[in-house]
């Protein structure tokens, strides 16, 4: 298909923000790329202005949640160079939530193309200091008007990009988080391995709960038992425990992360032992007692490696690592960030 373009004239292009004055999720690039599926088949791929979506009110997604979404960066190297971090697992896994959601997939070559030819026109959003980036976001939402639950007949394909400011600003500081043993995210069997909208709607009550608390991320646990621990926030988790590292398996409620597989990667290639293996909170707690457990960190496209410093769990607080950031978390961190802005070799061949 041959994605027509619709630019917006030069003059009438926004100016991007100062990098130090990106803040997440608010501001977004001058274009869009967009497509329709209807009749069995997707249509009409453009890239247009940025601008509102009109939808009928009946659009299935208002009512029943069928929408997919992904998230990645382009990164903005020294050399001028602009990097995609493993774009095709995005694509991919972009692919496994449609098929989940029984909605229709998106060739990963054409998608891959959609948007790089959306950032070739916007390359002037991408920021240019290390730490910062272009966010992308390509999404499915289902826009046939129907009210009565069964898979939509009609989707949109969009996807939208805004810059994006350090995840750090200031310094690389370990978080607070708030163990949920009342409220779950995801059930095995459920929708928790799929990036759709309702594992994000089912999240938010927990985690408001755990910020009044004052803590920054909701831990996990399973649904059954509510002893395994799953994910962190809107992350997968890790614990450094004597040198090896640990991380919950991929069981269908938790979602396979891009940063996990990457750092799953790079533990084996530098000869550290990694476990895919079920880890209960109350390992986690007595470990942290014992002084086996050393570190904790979350992995994801927005922070990279978040490490933990307190952990919350039946009303009372347990210190790791000191509070403060362990050399692991900060090892992958910035070997991660390295080969993302081009500065570290890249021996697997991440960067596209
Ligand atoms: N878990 C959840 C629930 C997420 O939303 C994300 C962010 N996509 C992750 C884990 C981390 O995934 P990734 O490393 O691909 O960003």
């Amino acid at each position: 298909m041959e994605i027509s373009l619709q630019p917006v004239a030069p003059e009438q292009r926004k100016t991007p923000p100062p990098d130090d004055q990106l803040v997440f999720g608010k501001i977004f690039s001058d274009h869009m790329f967009r497509m329709d599926y209807g009749e069995g088949r997707w249509h009409n791929p453009r890239v247009v202005p940025y601008g509102t979506l009109e939808m009928d009110p009946a659009a299935m997604v208002l009512h029943y949640g069928q929408g997919i979404f992904e998230g990645l960066k382009a990164y903005r190297c020294a050399d001028g160079r602009i990097h995609l971090f493993r774009p095709l697992k995005n694509m991919e896994r972009f692919n496994r939530s449609a098929r989940r959601m029984c909605m229709p997939e998106v060739d990963v070559q054409f998608h891959l193309e959609a948007i790089e030819t959306l950032i070739r026109l916007d390359a002037a959003w991408i920021p240019h200091s290390v730490g910062a980036s272009l966010y992308i976001r390509p999404t499915m939402i289902a826009s046939e008007p129907h009210l009565g639950v069964r898979p939509a007949l009609e989707y949109i394909h969009y996807v939208i990009t805004g810059p994006v400011g350090a995840y750090y600003p200031e310094g690389f500081n370990p978080i607070k988080i708030y163990v949920s043993d009342q409220y779950v995210r995801a059930v095995r069997g459920g929708v928790g391995e799929a990036k759709t909208m309702a594992n994000y709607a089912a999240s938010l009550y927990a985690a408001e709960q755990a910020k009044k608390k004052g803590y920054t991320q909701v831990l996990w646990l399973d649904a059954v038992e509510r002893r395994y621990v799953e994910e962190v926030g809107t992350m997968n988790i890790f614990f450094r425990i004597d040198d090896e590292l640990v991380t919950p398996p991929l069981s269908g409620s938790i979602l396979p992360g891009v940063t996990r597989e990457s750092v799953i990667d790079l533990a084996r290639h530098w000869g550290i032992t990694v476990k895919e293996r079920p880890i209960t909170i109350d390992e986690v707690i007595d470990r942290i007692a014992s002084g086996d457990l050393k570190e904790i960190f979350g992995s994801g496209t927005a922070a990279v490696i978040s490490p933990v410093g307190e952990v919350f769990y039946k009303e009372r607080s347990y210190v790791v690592q000191d509070g403060k950031v362990g050399e692991w978390s900060r090892r992958f961190h910035d070997e991660i960030v390295g080969i993302q802005y081009g500065e570290r070799d890249d021996p697997f061949g991440w960067v596209h």
